[in-house]
C-alpha cells in the first residue's frame, strides 16, 4: 500500500514536473546526461549568498528522472549550499545502501524503492549529480558514467 502511494507520488510528478522551467536570472548551471536510459535535463539555481533562493529544470527523461528532478528543486529551496550537499549523500544513501529509509529526506523517500532496480538508480540520480556539478560552479556536462 505505502508503494501505491510512493508510485502515485512519483507518477505524478513526472507527468506535471514542479519547476520544469528555464530561468533567465539564474547564478548557476549545469547539464546533466544518463546515457543508459537517455534522460537529460539542465538545472538552473538562482544562490543568494549561500542559500538556494530558486531551483528550475529542463530537459526530457523517464518518469524516474523527471520525478526525481521535480521533487529535487521542490526541496532545495531555502536550503544552504552545505545543507544541499547533504540531502544528496542522504538521498544517495536511500538508493544504493539499506538504511532505514526516510531520515529527514521528507517526500524524497518515495525513491527507496529505486534500490531493487540498479539501472534505474542512475535515473533518479542523475539530477543531483547535476546539481552538484551547478553547486561546485562547473558548467560542465555532467554524465552518470
Ligand atoms: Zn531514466
Amino acid at each position: 500500500m505505502i508503494d501505491d502511494l510512493y508510485q502515485e507520488t512519483i507518477l505524478d510528478h513526472s507527468k506535471r514536473p514542479r519547476n520544469h522551467r528555464a530561468m533567465a536570472d539564474a547564478t548557476r548551471k549545469a547539464e546533466g546526461y544518463n546515457p543508459l536510459c537517455g534522460d537529460k535535463l539542465r538545472l538552473y539555481l538562482k544562490l543568494n549568498g549561500d542559500v538556494v533562493e530558486e531551483a528550475s529544470f529542463e530537459g526530457s527523461g523517464c518518469a524516474i528522472s523527471t520525478a526525481s528532478a521535480s521533487l529535487m528543486t521542490e526541496s532545495l529551496k531555502g536550503k544552504t549550499r552545505d545543507e544541499a550537499l547533504k540531502l544528496l549523500d542522504k538521498f544517495h544513501d536511500l538508493l544504493t545502501t539499506d538504511t532505514p529509509a526516510g531520515r529527514d529526506l521528507g517526500k524524497l523517500v518515495v525513491f527507496c524503492g529505486v534500490r531493487e532496480y540498479p539501472a534505474r538508480v542512475k535515473c533518479a540520480t542523475l539530477a543531483w549529480h547535476t546539481l552538484k556539478s551547478a553547486l561546485s560552479g562547473g558548467d560542465a556536462t555532467v554524465t552518470t558514467e
